[in-house]
Parts: structure tokens; C-alpha cells; sequence
């Protein structure tokens, strides 16, 4: 669900990303889904495979889009094999808009004979593409990955010893110095 939630985050920022650098405009969407243009224009950019001239002209803001995802796929992501499952799954949201965007702006593709095809094609392109978020999404896992094994560090010691007459003591007394009785085996709590 992390990798979904992740996906799903990374998707929207990359497509506001996209939309507030100018990288595209909205296409126009018949309502309601004209409230989610951004969404679907940036699927329809990231994934239209055929769009290689578009690619090379602005290759560094799309990159920067993809990356920017990947950011955000990373920061959620454990290093590795879930990386990728999230790249995965940015894909498999932005086929899903893309292909949602291309029969609402041309709903006569329907019944076009192409239609499977081009559904096969797109969501293909949009997984392939969408693995250009490991750029960043697998280094920012792994640092993160390895700064949260340093915070583990051992704890403390905590020692505790609690008296059958209920004292307790923050430490490792010989005797109770309430009731006097001889605190042979102080019950140590340690935390590790
Ligand atoms: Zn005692």
C-alpha cells in the first residue's frame, strides 16, 4: 500500500511539477474531468512514446519530471526490489491516465481496431519510462535506508529494581532502604 501511496503522490507532484514549469498546458477534458486536466495532460506527455521530438527538445525538463517522482517514490520506498515495484506503479497510474485521457479526448478510438493494441502499447511505454524514477528514487531509498539503521544505536541501559514492599529504584541497591530486605535479585529491565 506504501509503494501504491507513494506512486499516487509522486504522480500528482510530478504532474504540478510539469504544469507550473510551463513544461506543457493542459489539454482541454470534458467535464468532470476537465477538475484533473493536469493529471491526465501529464500522463499523456510522460507516456506518448511517439512524442520523441517533443522528448529531445525539453529531454531536461522531462527528466526533471521524472526525477522529481522518483524523489518521491524513494523517500517511501525501501532500497531494492520495492524501489522498483514503485517506479512500477507510477507507470502502471500514468498508463491508466493515459489511456483514460486518449479516449476522452478521441472517444471514437473505442471502436477503433487499434484500440487493444495502442491500451498494450501505452501502458508498456508508461512501465518502461516510468523505471526513469530509480535515478533518483533508488539512491534517496538507500540513504535514507542507511540513516535510519544509524539512528537504531543501542539504547541506554535501564535499569530498574523494584522491591517486593513496591520500592523502586533506579539502580542496583544491595538492600531495600524502605523495608530493609536484601535485594538479591534486582529485576533489571534492559532495553536493547
Ligand atoms: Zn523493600
Amino acid at each position: 500500500m506504501k509503494n501504491v501511496g507513494g506512486a499516487i503522490v509522486a504522480v500528482i507532484i510530478a504532474a504540478l511539477v510539469a504544469n507550473a514549469t510551463g513544461l506543457w498546458f493542459p489539454l482541454e477534458y470534458p467535464a468532470p474531468f476537465d477538475t484533473i486536466s493536469i493529471l491526465f495532460t501529464a500522463a499523456c506527455h510522460l507516456v506518448d512514446a511517439t512524442a520523441l521530438s517533443t522528448w529531445l527538445s525539453s529531454v531536461f525538463r522531462y527528466a526533471f519530471v521524472w526525477l522529481v517522482a522518483g524523489l518521491v517514490t524513494g523517500a517511501v520506498s525501501e532500497p531494492g526490489w520495492n524501489t522498483v515495484r514503485s517506479a512500477i506503479w507510477v507507470g502502471a497510474i500514468l498508463a491508466t491516465l493515459a489511456i483514460a485521457s486518449m479516449f476522452l479526448l478521441n472517444p471514437s478510438l473505442w471502436f477503433a481496431p487499434e484500440r487493444n493494441t495502442l491500451i498494450v502499447q501505452t501502458f508498456v511505454a508508461a512501465v518502461v519510462a516510468a523505471q526513469l524514477t530509480l535515478v533518483t528514487a533508488m539512491p534517496l531509498a538507500m540513504i535514507i535506508s542507511s540513516l535510519r539503521n544509524r539512528t537504531k544505536t543501542p539504547l541506554p541501559t535501564y535499569i530498574v529494581t523494584v522491591c517486593e514492599c513496591g520500592a523502586v529504584f533506579k539502580s542496583k541497591p544491595m538492600f531495600c532502604s524502605r523495608c530493609g530486605r536484601r535485594l538479591q535479585e534486582p529485576q533489571t529491565k534492559q532495553a536493547v
